[in-house]
C-alpha cells in the first residue's frame, strides 16, 4: 500500500558526483562495424571533443581498432590530439581563426579548404615558412551550401592552387553529403557526380595522388558508392546512427546520484510553477543534474532515468542543476545511483529515447553534457 510509505531511513552510501562514462570497447566494436560496410579507410571525426565524450579517449580506441586518420573542425583541436601523443593523420576542415602554418605543418595536420579566398590567404600565410608545405584538401561544395567551393569556382581554386604549388601539396578532394540521415543513394546521386568531377578536374589539373572523400556516417551504411578513398565517421562510432538502419554500440553513460529522498501525499506540486501534481503518496528522488548539465529543459512526457533496474519519470521542469523524479514504491537513499542513459536495454534509457524525448537528435544529447559533468573511462 503507498499509503505505509515512510520516509528512508538516511544513509551514508556514498554521493558522486554527475559522471559521463565513455565506452572504450563500445567505440571500437563500432569501427569494426564500420569497417565490415566499407573498403575505405576510415577516417574518425572526433570533433566537439569527439562528440562529447573525450576527443582523446575517442580517438584512442578508435586507433586501437585500426581507424587510419582522424578529422576535427579546427587545428587548434588537431594540436591538442598531437600533444596527446597522436601521431596518425589528421583533417582540419574549419577554421574560423585562420591557421597557424607554422603549427599545422609541425604538428603534420592537413588543411581543408572551403573557398578560393581561404586558398589565397592559405597560400600567402605559407610563404613565411622556411620549409616544408602545408598539406591541403580542396574542398567541393556537393550540395549543401554551408561549406564547400561552388562548381562555378572549382577552376578558379585550381588556378590558384596550381599558383601556390611550391607553398601548398594538394594531396586530397573532399565534399559532404546533405542528407546525412537519409537511407537513399538516388538522394546522393547528384553529390557522387560533383564529386567525381571534382575529382577528375584536379587530376587534370596535375595534382595527385589524391586521397578522395565524401561519406559520413549514413554514407557509409547505406551506399557504397559515396564511399571513394575514405569515409569520415563520426556519430557511428560513439554509437549514433543517423540512417537507423544498423544497430551500433551505444558507447556513453550518464550516471547522477539521487542527492535528496522523500515521500510525498497526493496533491503535491513539484518543482518551479507546480507544473507536475503528484496523483498519489510516492517517493520522489532529486538527482544532482539539470539543463546547465546539458538535461534538456522541453521533456515530452515518458522522460525517466532508471534506478536499481527500474525506470523512474522525470516529473515537474528540469531546473538547472537539478530533476526530480517519481520512485513510486522504489526506495532510494540518497547517494544511490541513477543512470540517466546509457546502452543497456531495457530500464536504462537510450540516449536515443533522450533525443526523441527532446525532439532532437542523440548528437545533441552527448555533445550538450556540460563542463561540470566529471569525465570516466569505463
Ligand atoms: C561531422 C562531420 C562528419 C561526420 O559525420 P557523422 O554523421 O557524425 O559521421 C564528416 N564530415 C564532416 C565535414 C563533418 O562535419
Amino acid at each position: 500500500m503507498t499509503t505505509a510509505l515512510t520516509t528512508p531511513r538516511l544513509t551514508l552510501s556514498r554521493m558522486h558526483a554527475p559522471t559521463l562514462h565513455t565506452l572504450p570497447d563500445a567505440i571500437a566494436a563500432n569501427v569494426e562495424r564500420m569497417r565490415s560496410a566499407t573498403d575505405a579507410r576510415i577516417m574518425a571525426v572526433v570533433k566537439a571533443d569527439g562528440y562529447g565524450l573525450g576527443a582523446g579517449t575517442v580517438a584512442r580506441a578508435e586507433i586501437g581498432a585500426e581507424a587510419a586518420w582522424l578529422g576535427v573542425t579546427d587545428a587548434g583541436d588537431a594540436a591538442e590530439l598531437r600533444d596527446a601523443g597522436i601521431e596518425v593523420p589528421i583533417l582540419a576542415w574549419l577554421n574560423p581563426a585562420g591557421v597557424d602554418v607554422a603549427q599545422v605543418v609541425t604538428d603534420r595536420v592537413d588543411i581543408a579548404v572551403g573557398s578560393v579566398d581561404e586558398l589565397r590567404q592559405l597560400i600567402a600565410d605559407a610563404s613565411s615558412l622556411p620549409g616544408g608545405r602545408v598539406r591541403a584538401h580542396l574542398h567541393m561544395d556537393t550540395g549543401m551550401s554551408r561549406g564547400g567551393v561552388p562548381l562555378q569556382d572549382w577552376a578558379e581554386l585550381l588556378r590558384v592552387a596550381r599558383s601556390g604549388r611550391d607553398r601548398i601539396e594538394v594531396v586530397g578532394v573532399m565534399g559532404h553529403l546533405p542528407d546525412a540521415d537519409a537511407a537513399d543513394p538516388a538522394m546522393n546521386a547528384p553529390a557522387v557526380l560533383r564529386m567525381r568531377h571534382a575529382r577528375d578536374a584536379v587530376l587534370r589539373a596535375g595534382f595527385g595522388p589524391l586521397i578522395v572523400h565524401l561519406a559520413a556516417t549514413s554514407g557509409t551504411l547505406t551506399d557504397q558508392a559515396t564511399h571513394f578513398d575514405m569515409v569520415r565517421v563520426g556519430a557511428g562510432l560513439v554509437g549514433i546512427d543517423p540512417s537507423e538502419t544498423v544497430s551500433l554500440q551505444g558507447a556513453a553513460r550518464l550516471t547522477a546520484s539521487v542527492v535528496h529522498s522523500s515521500v510525498v501525499p497526493a496533491g503535491t506540486p513539484i518543482g518551479y510553477g507546480g507544473a507536475y501534481v503528484t496523483e498519489r503518496t510516492t517517493r520522489l528522488g532529486v538527482i544532482g543534474v539539470g539543463y546547465a548539465d546539458g538535461i534538456p529543459r522541453e521533456l515530452a512526457s515518458g522522460a525517466a532515468v532508471a534506478i536499481d533496474g527500474i525506470r523512474c519519470p522525470i516529473v515537474g521542469r528540469v531546473s538547472m542543476d537539478q530533476i526530480v523524479v517519481d520512485t513510486g514504491e522504489l526506495v532510494v537513499p540518497r547517494g544511490t545511483t541513477a543512470v540517466v542513459f546509457g546502452p543497456e536495454a531495457g530500464a536504462v534509457p537510450t540516449v536515443q529515447e533522450w533525443a526523441r524525448w527532446a525532439a532532437s537528435i542523440p548528437h545533441t544529447i552527448v555533445t550538450g553534457i556540460g563542463a561540470r559533468v566529471e569525465r570516466a573511462i569505463a
